[in-house]
């Protein structure tokens, strides 16, 4: 689960990792009076998305005055931001973040993400802070640095020290960027961070080392035990289809594709989807039904799949275990009709009473085509969406 940067950043404060003042505004009068009360002579109007490289695409601002603030704010918001982490349908900004404006000397990275190869919080830092680490990554591999972390003992201080050394912090500063990096890490293992990004951190002129940005995600497994993390949470950044999908137990991923696909299990799911691609085909999306599948759960299911205006057909995928085939059949036909399905639909069943459920689908009237096999089923709807 992603959180908005102004939402991370109180987070991170309580961490003792330093962050600039700041107040989140969601009118144009909010955005004047949060920059009223700052004070401070520079303030920065901040788009609060659920993506990166708002700089780049005009969501980020610095205001000199107040009519400066009333006029990027009423700029802003309402904007769709389009950049290379949106889609390019963009995001409407819905709220600002009206921040002190900071004097920076200079921009660096830092970020804790887990490194699921050798199951473990790898610490990653670079003095090419500002742009995305991935073309860092690409253009200058040695300027990024890394530290993997014990899990029993943690990030210790001489491994953050290396870092700061590594990225040239200013000497002088170096005790603090441990201090930031330690209250980091911390605030990541805590709170059940995946991902915890500052990018960009600076050194200011006046000598603190402070996190401009934050980037903060959750791993959604553990958000029962954060109840705090899970109050910041903002449907209205989040895929409608998705939202729809968890209250029917779905675990429905939004893809790009134009193939719908229907699974159960999600082994067979990731499969499926290797198995489109293979035939050259792309699915829309991820879906997992879960092992029991019921026929509402399916009617379910084709109802998210097909609200995506991309579906051109839909792949169905189904391994009956503890479901019968004839059962599922039977849901998939009930689903179709129900839904009034346009598109055209192959069915893959394999598993108990397979022949009677094959029959009951080749028997419903509807345009439903009982594939062979899971290659079978994948060059069929290929072909029929081409
Ligand atoms: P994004 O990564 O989405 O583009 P950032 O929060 O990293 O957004 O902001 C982009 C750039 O704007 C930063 O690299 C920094 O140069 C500048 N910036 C952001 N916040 C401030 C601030 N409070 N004071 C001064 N400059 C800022
Ligand atoms: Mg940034």
């Amino acid at each position: 689960m992603n959180v908005h940067e102004y939402q991370g950043k109180e987070i991170l404060r309580k961490y003792g990792v330093k962050v600039p003042n700041g107040k989140v505004a969601f009118t144009v009068e909010e955005a004047v009076e949060a920059a009223k009360e700052l004070g401070s002579s520079v303030v920065v109007v901040k788009a609060q998305i659920h993506a990166g490289g708002r700089g780049k695409a005009g969501g980020v601002k610095v205001a000199k005055n107040l009519d400066e603030v009333r006029t990027y704010a009423s700029e802003i918001l309402g904007k769709t931001l389009v950049t290379h982490q949106t889609g390019p349908e963009g995001k409407e900004v819905k709220r600002l973040l009206i921040e002190e404006g900071c004097d920076i000397k200079k921009e660096y990275y830092v970020g804790l993400v887990l490194d699921r190869a050798t199951s473990r919080v790898v610490l990653m830092a670079s003095e090419e802070g500002g742009t995305e680490i991935e073309e860092v990554a690409e253009a200058t591999p040695e300027k990024i640095f890394k530290e993997e972390i014990d899990p029993v003992l943690g990030l210790m201080p001489y491994q953050a020290r290396r870092i700061a050394f590594q990225i040239n912090i200013p000497k002088e500063l170096i005790n603090q960027a441990v201090k930031f990096m330690m209250g980091l890490y911390t605030a990541y293992i805590e709170k059940d961070c995946s991902i915890a990004e500052i990018n960009p951190l600076v050194v200011t002129g006046d000598g603190q080392v402070i996190a401009l940005d934050a980037k903060l995600n959750f791993d959604e497994n553990a958000l029962y035990r954060q109840k705090d993390v899970l109050e910041y949470r903002d449907l209205e950044e989040e895929d409608p289809k998705e939202i729809e999908a968890s209250k029917y137990d779905l675990s429905y991923i939004s893809l790009n594709g134009n193939i719908g696909c229907m699974v159960n299990g999600a082994g067979l799911a990731m499969a499926t989807m290797d198995i489109v691609k293979h035939y050259s085909g792309d699915p829309a999306n991820f879906l997992d039904v879960g092992g029991g599948a019921t026929a509402e759960k399916v009617t379910e299911a084709f109802k998210i799949i097909l609200s995506d205006p991309n579906v051109k057909g839909i792949f169905v995928n189904i391994f009956g275990g503890i479901m019968k085939c004839d059962v599922i059949a039977t849901g998939v036909v009930e689903a179709a009709k129900q839904v009034g399905l346009q598109v055209p639909l192959v069915v893959r069943l394999e598993g108990t009473n397979v022949d009677l459920g094959k029959q009951i689908l080749n028997e419903s009237g509807l345009n439903i085509i009982a594939a062979e096999s899971m290659a079978d089923g994948a060059e069929r709807i290929v072909s029929l969406v081409k």
